[in-house]
């Protein structure tokens, strides 16, 4: 069987004479809006073929890169809005759509990159001169460490402009080989939450665990409100936008970091196996929540958390699962006994053997013990009935 692989970018800001990438930039948009077009009128699933068509020289991974990543998004979206009766318009590229680069087009030496692009058809070859451009990257620890560990080296690369910072940049695609699943019997549970933590993790096993608090980052996004409010009121669009933005990559800064926290943690106690609740239902729970904690969870991606920590685990071969989230609270994890005022607040304590904890690693343990309903296979979870039939 051949090692499971995991997809990684890392950016690096371009320097030098980049004055030809603008052109490309918009054929690569007519690229996009061709195969988008196509695929809408013709209700057809096989955009591949429409795409390949309005631009024959695209190599097929290239093609399934664009699809996969940007016209299925959009695709998926207008359907949506149309069959909730909302306007949608086709989706289209503006001239700031990235230029996607094949490898063979390419070649990197240190921070030098050297390549000529010839994206489209012969009969209309861009650049066929190589030029050489120095690259300085996005983060000096992360994104050279990501490029220089790829253990199969970036086969695609996109080019696009940053209207915050002026500047082109190019995003490698590098794929990174899975350490080889890891089979110590070791089981972690995690408790998400957004009161008191962002997560405890728990190794009832060993005896280990780890609390995760929310840290500055609540505070933000509650001034963030008050003040996009005023904004808004003061019909400041653009303010309203760039702070959104602003407060986006803040979010998934921090979420990031949280993450290489867990699997720091997970690695260096040889956890095997990562479970967690699956909260697919937690906003029709939310119902008699307060409007401000309603606005909280609305904002806070668990889904996102969820699969950017599964992926993240993958590569250091440990697997993750999802548990039914019934009763995860208020059972207790020494001897199983569920009430519902076993639970108060942040403490727990068993109406029935007198067990007392902290009510949010009580939880964690027992999604660590609970049974497994789905399986992250790389790219969502899956039921783990259909893991087995298909096995
Ligand atoms: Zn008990």
């Amino acid at each position: 069987m051949p090692s499971e692989t995991v997809f990684r970018s890392a950016s690096f800001w371009i320097d030098g004479d980049v004055a030809h990438f603008d052109t490309a930039a918009q054929q690569c948009a007519a690229a996009f809006n061709a195969g988008i077009l196509a695929r809408t009128e013709r209700r057809s699933n096989d955009s591949m073929k429409d795409m390949q068509a309005a631009a024959p020289d695209i190599s097929y991974e290239v093609i399934a890169q664009l699809l996969r990543r940007k016209v299925q998004p959009s695709y998926k979206a207008m359907l949506t809005n149309r069959k909730q009766g909302k306007p949608a318009g086709i989706p289209r590229a503006g001239r700031a759509y990235p230029i996607i680069i094949r490898d063979r087009c390419w070649s990197l030496d240190g921070d030098a990159l050297t390549f000529s692009l010839q994206i489209f058809g012969t009969h209309s070859r861009l650049y066929g001169s190589r030029r050489q451009l120095s690259l300085s990257p996005f983060d000096p620890d992360y994104d050279t460490r990501i490029l220089q560990s790829a253990t199969i080296p970036p086969k695609v690369a996109e080019i696009a402009y940053s209207k915050r910072k002026q500047k082109w940049f190019i995003r490698f695609v590098t794929e990174q080989r899975c350490a080889p699943r890891m089979n110590t019997g070791i089981v972690a549970g995690i408790d998400l939450g957004f009161r008191r933590h962002i997560a405890v993790v728990s190794v009832p096993g060993i005896r280990k665990c780890l609390f995760l608090r929310w840290s500055d980052i609540r505070h933000r996004d509650r001034n963030d409100h008050a003040r996009r409010k005023q904004l808004q009121k003061a019909g400041k669009k653009r303010a309203v936008r760039t702070r959104q933005d602003k407060t986006a990559r803040y979010r998934k800064d921090y979420i990031s970091k949280q993450v290489a926290a867990i699997v720091a943690f997970c690695a260096e106690h040889g956890v095997d196996t990562m479970r967690l609740e699956d909260l697919s239902g937690i906003r029709e729970r939310a119902a008699d929540w307060g409007r401000d904690m309603k606005r909280e969870l609305n904002s806070w991606p668990f889904a996102q958390f969820q699969a950017h920590l599964a992926d993240k685990l993958r590569e250091y071969g440990i697997h993750t699962q999802l548990v039914n989230p019934r009763h995860t609270s208020q059972r207790c994890s020494v001897c199983g006994h569920v009430e519902r005022s076993n639970r108060n607040g942040g403490d727990f304590r068993c109406k029935q053997c007198g067990y007392q904890n902290n009510a949010d690693l009580n939880a964690a343990n027992n999604i660590a013990v609970a049974d497994a309903t789905a399986e992250w296979d790389g790219r969502e979870f899956t039921a783990i009935d259909s893991i087995a039939e298909a096995a």
